[in-house]
């Protein structure tokens, strides 16, 4: 299903690092798109990533890592794709995510 790290150098080189994914709502509940979020999977190490909408119930809780944070940072996070995972592997580093 994943598509990190599917394509190999021509060295034949396959990095090896640790895959993680976040899937985030980008609608709000009102919305009737409510249930289409946002799903990444990148590579903590080579920093390949790949973004997919994926179908997610309304029922089901997904937590937001950005909830916490203040607006404007929020806001910066979320117009950047990198930056945001940049953000969630300092998190994974510290511990603080993904919850256990
Ligand atoms: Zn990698």
């Amino acid at each position: 299903m994943s598509t990190i790290h599917g394509i190999r150098t021509a060295h034949g080189s396959a990095c090896d690092g640790e895959t993680r994914s976040y899937r985030f709502r980008y609608y709000a509940p009102s919305d009737s798109s409510y249930e289409r979020c946002i799903g990444l999977t990148w590579c903590s190490s080579c920093r390949e990533y790949s973004g997919a909408m994926v179908h997610v119930p309304s029922d089901e809780y997904l937590p937001d890592v950005l909830a916490d944070l203040p607006r404007p940072e929020r806001e910066r996070l979320a117009r950047s794709e990198v930056k945001l995972l940049d953000y969630l592997d300092r998190l994974a580093r510290r511990g603080a995510w993904p919850p256990r």
